[in-house]
């Protein structure tokens, strides 16, 4: 069961309570270089981010932020990212980010801190406060010898308290270090203390393979006990990228179902059909549609007709020609080499959908 947080605002967009689980990624290229910036933010509206963070180093990118914001459109937020600098943060807030995040370790003056309270509160700009195994304080290092999730966990819950006590509670939480388990024992042991919502994520996690599994292992297990209230895979790959796998991480997890799921036979010796170029044919053709549908593949009559059945949209191969199937009916039984083409067409009419 998802935990219960209280439920805060970043631009038009309520997190934690009951509100779905928004997908977040960040821009990779200079936050300076507007024309690269401005395509990236189009390339992950088309992945369907739902929240863009930029990193905000200098002034001239502080400068820029009016205008990022109205790439983004009134429906998805923009989070400037601050490191060092509360002059950069006070700036981004007064640009009109609906969100920073700062690292409470790295700007280390509690009077530039309640600085920028103060300035969020007036422009009612949400704060999430990140917590990175790299920037722990130095006495709660010093008490636990090192980032350990215990430590982590007491950083989080000491600038909880801060905030709240400085009257301000329109924060998120991520705690963040590039291994799993530390990750998660730290977010476990914060979430059963607070209702603040969560951002998750297993930071610098790499990339391909290595790094999806890595991120979907660290996410899949603090969504599946519920914790996590917006999302980032952090990968060393293009952002869009990041959000495909965000998506994913939650389909499987059935949390939120978004995109055609493909049930694909792993295939062996039985097989009539080419079930592997199949269904790459078949995800590649339905990229970009955005519902759930459950479409099964099955390379022969063990298991293919009753997956079929049970699906949506179903191929299952036979010797020299396949049965496509539709919610548990037969709809064509086709040759073997007409097949996919005959399944997305099926497809496309049945749902109407034209790209
Ligand atoms: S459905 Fe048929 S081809 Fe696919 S793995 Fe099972 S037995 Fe093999």
């Amino acid at each position: 069961m998802r935990r219960k947080t209280r439920t805060i605002k970043l631009g038009n967009l309520l997190i934690g309570g009951n509100n779905p689980i928004w997908v977040q990624s960040m821009i990779k290229c200079y936050s300076e270089d507007v024309e690269s910036v401005t395509k990236e933010i189009k390339r992950l509206k088309r992945a369907g981010c739902e929240i863009v963070r930029i990193a905000i180093p200098t002034d001239e990118a502080a400068e820029l932020i009016p205008l990022y914001k109205k790439e983004c459109g009134e429906k998805i937020p923009l989070v400037a990212d601050i490191h060092f600098s509360y002059k950069l943060a006070l700036k981004s807030i007064e640009k009109g980010a609906d969100g920073i995040r700062i690292n409470p370790g790295n700007i280390n003056n509690k009077s530039w801190i309640r600085e920028i309270i103060k300035t969020a509160s007036i422009y009612h700009t949400c704060i999430r406060i990140g917590i990175n195994a790299g920037s722990l304080e130095k006495r709660i290092l010093a008490k636990y010898g090192g980032p350990t999730p215990e430590a982590l966990a007491e950083s989080a819950l000491y600038w909880t308290s801060f905030f709240l006590d400085e009257g301000f509670d329109n924060i998120k939480m991520s705690i963040k270090a590039s291994d799993v388990d530390t990750t998660v024992r730290a977010y476990r042991i914060y979430a059963e203390k607070t209702d603040i919502p969560l951002h998750i994520g297993i930071t610098e996690a790499g990339f391909d393979t290595y790094g999806i599994i890595k991120s979907s292992i660290g996410i899949g297990l603090l969504l599946y006990e519920g914790i996590g209230d917006t999302v980032r895979v952090s990968l060393s790959e293009p952002s869009n990228r990041e959000v495909e796998v965000c998506y994913e991480i939650l389909q499987a997890l059935g949390i939120r179902k978004t995109f055609p799921e493909i049930i694909s036979c792993p295939t062996c010796g039985r097989k009539k059909i080419d079930v592997i170029k199949l269904a790459r044919t078949v995800k590649k053709n339905l990229k970009q549609f955005r519902k759930y549908l459950k479409i099964a593949i099955m390379g022969c009559e063990v298991n293919g007709p009753g997956e079929a059945k049970e699906a949506d949209y179903g191929i299952a191969g036979g010797k020299t020609s396949s049965l496509i199937f539709s919610k548990g009916k037969i709809l064509k039984k086709v040759p073997n080499e007409k097949a996919i083409d005959e399944l997305i067409k099926t497809i496309k009419e049945v749902e109407q959908w034209e790209e």
